[in-house]
Protein backbone atom coordinates (compact mmCIF):
# COMPACT_ATOMS: atom_id res chain seq x y z
CA UNK A 1 0.00 0.00 0.00
CA UNK A 2 3.13 2.20 -0.62
CA UNK A 3 1.40 3.69 -3.58
CA UNK A 4 -1.56 4.75 -1.92
CA UNK A 5 0.23 6.45 0.84
CA UNK A 6 2.40 8.53 -1.55
CA UNK A 7 -0.75 9.62 -3.33
CA UNK A 8 -2.41 10.97 -0.28
CA UNK A 9 1.02 12.36 0.99
CA UNK A 10 1.18 14.15 -2.44
CA UNK A 11 -2.46 15.02 -2.15
CA UNK A 12 -2.45 16.22 1.09
CA UNK A 13 0.53 18.73 0.01
CA UNK A 14 -1.32 19.92 -2.79
CA UNK A 15 -4.39 20.33 -0.52
CA UNK A 16 -2.66 22.42 1.20
CA UNK A 17 -1.11 24.83 -1.06
CA UNK A 18 -4.70 25.02 -2.43
CA UNK A 19 -6.10 25.95 0.92
CA UNK A 20 -3.81 28.90 0.84
CA UNK A 21 -4.41 29.98 -2.81
CA UNK A 22 -7.99 30.50 -2.40
CA UNK A 23 -9.29 27.04 -1.70
CA UNK A 24 -10.19 26.34 -5.57
CA UNK A 25 -9.89 22.84 -7.17
CA UNK A 26 -7.41 21.69 -8.30
CA UNK A 27 -6.77 21.52 -11.84
CA UNK A 28 -3.27 20.14 -12.86
CA UNK A 29 -0.75 18.36 -10.65
CA UNK A 30 2.55 17.79 -12.40
CA UNK A 31 5.04 15.62 -10.98
CA UNK A 32 8.60 14.11 -11.32
CA UNK A 33 8.92 10.41 -10.65
CA UNK A 34 12.38 8.70 -11.07
CA UNK A 35 12.43 5.62 -12.86
CA UNK A 36 13.53 3.57 -9.90
CA UNK A 37 10.64 4.19 -8.16
CA UNK A 38 8.59 2.15 -10.28
CA UNK A 39 5.55 3.90 -8.90
CA UNK A 40 3.91 5.91 -11.93
CA UNK A 41 1.16 3.42 -13.15
CA UNK A 42 0.43 2.39 -9.06
CA UNK A 43 0.52 6.04 -8.69
CA UNK A 44 -2.00 7.05 -11.30
CA UNK A 45 -4.62 4.25 -10.34
CA UNK A 46 -4.63 5.20 -6.63
CA UNK A 47 -5.09 8.84 -7.25
CA UNK A 48 -8.57 9.04 -8.20
CA UNK A 49 -9.92 7.00 -5.72
CA UNK A 50 -7.49 9.13 -3.00
CA UNK A 51 -8.48 12.18 -4.50
CA UNK A 52 -11.97 11.72 -3.82
CA UNK A 53 -13.56 14.48 -1.67
CA UNK A 54 -10.48 16.51 -1.83
CA UNK A 55 -9.64 19.50 -3.40
CA UNK A 56 -7.64 16.98 -6.20
CA UNK A 57 -10.83 15.47 -7.26
CA UNK A 58 -11.34 15.35 -11.19
CA UNK A 59 -7.29 17.23 -11.00
CA UNK A 60 -5.36 15.57 -14.27
CA UNK A 61 -2.17 13.74 -12.68
CA UNK A 62 1.17 15.08 -15.10
CA UNK A 63 3.92 12.61 -14.49
CA UNK A 64 7.20 12.90 -15.98
CA UNK A 65 9.38 9.43 -15.58
CA UNK A 66 12.94 10.35 -15.25
CA UNK A 67 15.44 7.48 -16.22
CA UNK A 68 17.94 5.48 -14.36
CA UNK A 69 21.24 6.72 -14.69
CA UNK A 70 24.35 6.34 -12.95
CA UNK A 71 28.04 7.18 -11.98
CA UNK A 72 30.80 4.95 -14.02
CA UNK A 73 34.27 5.55 -12.69
CA UNK A 74 35.62 3.94 -15.06
CA UNK A 75 34.66 6.39 -17.91
CA UNK A 76 34.30 9.31 -15.77
CA UNK A 77 31.32 10.13 -16.64
CA UNK A 78 27.18 9.34 -16.22
CA UNK A 79 26.26 6.40 -17.85
CA UNK A 80 23.11 4.24 -18.73
CA UNK A 81 22.90 1.06 -16.43
CA UNK A 82 22.38 -2.46 -17.31
CA UNK A 83 19.40 -2.67 -16.36
CA UNK A 84 16.94 -1.36 -13.16
CA UNK A 85 18.69 -3.84 -11.09
CA UNK A 86 21.99 -4.03 -12.46
CA UNK A 87 24.07 -1.18 -11.67
CA UNK A 88 26.93 -1.77 -13.91
CA UNK A 89 28.38 0.62 -16.47
CA UNK A 90 26.67 -0.33 -19.76
CA UNK A 91 29.73 0.52 -22.25
CA UNK A 92 32.82 -0.82 -19.80
CA UNK A 93 30.76 -3.11 -17.18
CA UNK A 94 32.44 -1.83 -13.85
CA UNK A 95 30.46 -1.71 -10.86
CA UNK A 96 28.79 1.93 -10.52
CA UNK A 97 26.95 2.07 -7.39
CA UNK A 98 26.20 5.71 -7.54
CA UNK A 99 22.62 7.07 -8.86
CA UNK A 100 22.69 9.98 -10.31
CA UNK A 101 19.17 10.66 -11.24
CA UNK A 102 16.17 7.99 -11.09
CA UNK A 103 15.21 8.52 -7.30
CA UNK A 104 13.10 11.58 -7.41
CA UNK A 105 9.95 12.09 -6.20
CA UNK A 106 8.95 15.87 -6.76
CA UNK A 107 5.90 17.83 -7.16
CA UNK A 108 6.57 20.08 -10.05
CA UNK A 109 3.54 22.42 -10.56
CA UNK A 110 -0.08 22.74 -9.05
CA UNK A 111 -2.16 24.53 -11.42
CA UNK A 112 -5.64 25.40 -9.41
CA UNK A 113 -8.96 26.09 -11.78
CA UNK A 114 -10.71 29.72 -10.84
CA UNK A 115 -14.20 28.50 -9.75
CA UNK A 116 -16.63 31.54 -10.86
CA UNK A 117 -17.51 32.44 -6.87
CA UNK A 118 -13.92 33.18 -6.47
CA UNK A 119 -13.95 36.05 -8.78
CA UNK A 120 -14.70 38.87 -6.58
CA UNK A 121 -11.71 41.06 -6.10
CA UNK A 122 -10.11 40.80 -3.09
CA UNK A 123 -6.83 42.39 -2.60
CA UNK A 124 -5.52 40.72 0.74
CA UNK A 125 -4.33 38.04 -1.53
CA UNK A 126 -3.17 38.92 -5.04
CA UNK A 127 -4.96 36.27 -7.50
CA UNK A 128 -3.07 33.69 -9.49
CA UNK A 129 -1.64 33.94 -12.52
CA UNK A 130 -2.46 31.46 -14.97
CA UNK A 131 -0.10 28.85 -14.99
CA UNK A 132 1.49 29.49 -11.51
CA UNK A 133 4.10 26.94 -10.55
CA UNK A 134 5.19 26.07 -7.18
CA UNK A 135 8.20 23.57 -6.33
CA UNK A 136 8.52 21.14 -3.50
CA UNK A 137 9.65 17.76 -3.20
CA UNK A 138 7.30 15.61 -1.31
CA UNK A 139 8.56 12.39 0.77
CA UNK A 140 7.16 9.07 0.67
CA UNK A 141 6.36 8.08 3.89
ZN1 LIG B 1 31.99 2.83 -17.78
Amino acid sequence: MHELALARNMIEIVQQYAREHGADPVKTISIRLGELSAMSRALHFCFGAASRGTLCEGATLHIEEIPLTVYCPGCDENKLPMGRYSFRCMDCGIPTPKIITGKEMELVSIELTQSREHLAPKLDRPAHPQGQSTHFAFQSV
